[in-house]
């Protein structure tokens, strides 16, 4: 069997992940993941900025006003800075953005430039900055205890929301 080798992970600073922010799973389509406290921080700083953003619920629990995450639904997202290919929030910015690569299930997002690269090496051990690990568990743990007691998913798509159990049939995560 071959050795499982380490490889760094080292952001090549293209934006694509701040201009493309929605994606497309099981179906429905998502945007960046946003806790309670970050929309409310968001929001704060949006309003303070003069900017209008978008924000919607991604999944709730036994009804549908008891929300549980929210998500970004702007795309690309209104605090990139096209000229400066650079975050303008970014000690405020979302967990979701902080543990970029990798996803709340623990893959690698593929749409990111720097995994297109290293997709030919995968399966391998992911070396991050420690802030990256700090926030991918924090992010992972917090998304179990946050969503598992979810019923409800709502799609950026068609603006409705969906039984978790009709949409997420199987719930692949890959642990790099
Ligand atoms: S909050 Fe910052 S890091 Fe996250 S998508 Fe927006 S610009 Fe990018
Ligand atoms: S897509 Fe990947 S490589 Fe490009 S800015 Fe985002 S994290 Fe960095």
């Amino acid at each position: 069997m071959r050795p499982v080798r380490t490889v760094k992970f080292e952001c090549l600073k293209c934006g694509r992940c701040c201009v493309q922010t929605r994606r497309e799973l099981h179906g429905l389509v998502f945007g960046i993941q946003l806790w309670p406290e970050e929309k409310k921080l968001l929001t704060c700083i949006a309003k303070e900025r003069g900017i209008n953003i978008n924000i919607k619920p991604q999944f709730a629990s036994r009804s549908k006003s008891d929300i549980t995450l929210w998500q970004l639904a702007d795309e690309p997202c209104p605090f990139y800075d096209k000229t400066t290919r650079s975050c303008t929030i970014y000690p405020y910015r979302p967990l979701a953005c902080r543990a970029y690569p990798v996803c709340m299930a623990g893959s690698l997002d593929k749409y990111c430039e720097w995994t297109k690269r290293h997709e030919h090496l995968i399966p391998f051990r992911l070396e991050g900055p420690e802030p990256i690990w700090n926030a991918i568990i924090v992010l992972r743990r917090t998304m179990l205890e946050q969503t598992r007691p979810s019923r409800w998913i709502y799609d950026l798509r068609t603006g409705k929301w969906y039984k978790v159990e009709d949409v997420i049939k199987e719930v692949v995560a890959v642990v790099i």
